[in-house]
């Protein structure tokens, strides 16, 4: 029995509603910072299945995701999962909401929840097939969702759930780690400084692995104090010729990708179940510009090929992907309430200002995360 979903029945969950619209910053085309529109009439969310929820928004959470989803990265594979059988054939995913992190309250559970009830602080990662939370509501499965750590306020918990869903994804389920087995392992994270590093140097930390960080020189007080054991500077000269004179490592994790693929294997303990785990893939990129066939099939085809290459010398080649667990977030709700797991916000914005938060997250360079308070 799923927690999240099963338990206690209940005929009504709902905390009265007489909204049909709401507010929300929505897209209805692709392209730059100008199709963000805000709106008062979005349509509000309606529990399609038993075991779905409705959550009133505190605070959202923007990932380089959202700025590559304006653009209409990844249209083909999401119109794909919204509607898998084809059978809306003239049905638009506009208008769009973006955001895919959200801490807020339960407002209304389907007739399967047991697991939470309305007025239950909650937290979630929110697949990219779905409504974002730049909006004043947002539905989800209730296994999408989890109570969020007691410690953090709504705009600090924001910060997390996507970026530690991914994390979690391609360390645990991907790269084979846990917290029983990394304290001996030599852990490398190309890429610390933003979301997905700031987060993964404290994980790996909590369960007691060597840390190891690429990032440029003036972030380097920020992983450290994360917990990271070892930095080095990209922006100073080529980092593969820093890390060939350190001890191998046991799993490499990239958030970086491009040239480091080039490199990055040879720096792993070789014949012993090393693994290079990059989330930079070319998966929706492929099924964009070829179709979701063709797409599919370039994709196991790259990453066969580069599979079989790397294991003769004795490493393993791996894709890591960002997967929505509540359970997940159950467990990370734990470690954050320890203390081991802080949340790096680096700007919160107003519900108002959410196109300069776009704005900041495509920058670049990021320190941690940028969030958006809604309520
Ligand atoms: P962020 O934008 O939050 O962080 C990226 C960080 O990398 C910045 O701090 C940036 O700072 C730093 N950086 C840039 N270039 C280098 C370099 N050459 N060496 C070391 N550090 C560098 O992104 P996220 O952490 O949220 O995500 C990381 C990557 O993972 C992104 O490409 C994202 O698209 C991908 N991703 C993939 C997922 C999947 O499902 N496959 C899910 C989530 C993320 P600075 O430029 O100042 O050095």
């Amino acid at each position: 029995l799923n927690k999240h979903t099963g338990g206690v029945r209940t005929l009504s969950t709902s905390s009265h509603r007489a909204q049909s619209v709401m507010q929300a910053w929505v897209i209805d085309q692709y392209g730059d910072n100008s199709v963000l529109r805000f709106t008062t009439n979005a349509a509000f969310p309606v529990l399609h299945y038993p075991n779905e929820v409705i959550i009133k928004v505190q605070a959202a959470g923007l990932n380089p995701l959202d700025v590559n989803m304006r653009g209409g990265y990844g249209a083909a594979t999401m119109a794909m999962k919204r509607d898998p059988l084809n059978i809306n054939k003239s049905s638009s995913e506009f208008p769009l909401v973006l955001g895919r992190d959200v801490s807020g309250v339960i407002m209304e559970c389907g007739l399967d929840v047991g697991y939470f009830k309305p007025g239950d602080e909650v937290w979630a990662a929110i697949p990219p097939w779905k409504q974002g939370s730049l909006a004043e509501f947002v539905v989800l499965s209730a296994n999408e969702v989890a109570h969020k750590p007691k410690s953090l306020g709504h705009t600090d918990a924001v910060s997390l759930p996507y970026v530690a869903a991914t994390t979690w994804s391609a360390l645990v389920n991907t790269g084979g780690l846990n917290k029983d087995n990394c304290s001996k392992k030599r852990i490398l994270i190309l890429g610390g400084s933003g979301g997905v590093g700031t987060f993964a140097i404290q994980l790996l930390k909590a369960w007691g692995a060597h840390v190891t960080v690429t990032c440029s020189q003036n972030a380097e007080r920020l992983v450290r104090s994360l917990g990271a054991d070892d930095v080095v500077d990209y922006s100073s000269g080529p980092v593969e010729r820093k890390l060939c004179d350190v001890d191998k490592f046991d799993l490499v994790l990239d958030n970086v990708g491009g040239e480091t693929e080039k490199w990055a294997l040879t720096l792993l303990k070789p014949w012993s179940g090393a693994k290079y785990v990059t989330l930079v893939t070319p998966f929706l990129r492929n099924t964009d510009q070829l179709g979701l066939c063709d797409g599919m099939m370039q994709t196991a085809v790259t990453i066969a090929t580069k599979a079989v290459k790397h294991l003769s010398n004795g490493v393993h080649y791996r894709w890591g992907f960002f997967s929505p667990s509540g359970s997940v977030l159950d467990d990370v709700s734990e470690i954050v309430d320890t203390g081991k797991i802080r949340p790096v916000v680096e700007e919160t914005f107003p519900f108002s200002q959410v196109p300069q938060a776009m704005q900041k997250v495509e920058q670049g360079h990021a320190r941690g995360k940028t969030v958006v308070t809604i309520a």
